[in-house]
């Protein structure tokens, strides 16, 4: 899963993002304790989808990773989260999927800033 490291960065600069097993420590720093490292869940694209499976206010969406997904949250204490605003989504499968890059384009340069910062590689062709 993933991680935010607060010893290699601050709170205000919003941690370092890393990928690792559960209980292992930061790579960069070896930051181990629950002070400095907090576990992400991460925010899926909701995307504008006419049949797709979830039904909101009239519209129907698709989980941009997961358009079978009939629901978010899918049983008591269930973290899953997802928008539809492209600006705050994590999920590194989201960010590869052209649904996600279209409505990325309403930002410039939002898809190549946000693929650096979660380690997503975007060919030129626009897909992954
Ligand atoms: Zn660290
Ligand atoms: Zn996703």
């Amino acid at each position: 899963m993933r991680y935010r490291c607060y010893k290699c960065k601050s709170f205000a600069q919003g941690g370092r993002i890393f990928e690792a097993n559960e209980g292992e420590a930061c790579p960069q720093c070896g930051a181990a304790g629950v002070l400095d490292l907090r576990p992400l869940d991460d925010v899926h694209f909701l995307a504008p989808a006419p049949d797709g499976p979830i039904y909101s206010l009239g519209k129907r969406y698709a989980v941009a990773c997961d358009t079978k997904r009939d629901g978010l949250a899918l049983f008591p204490g269930d973290a899953y989260s997802a928008t539809g605003d492209a600006q705050h989504v994590t999920c590194r499968s989201c960010l590869t999927t052209p649904a996600y890059r279209q409505a990325a384009q309403a930002f410039r340069g939002l898809a190549e800033r946000l693929a650096g910062v979660h380690g997503v590689t975007i060919l030129p062709g626009g897909c992954c």
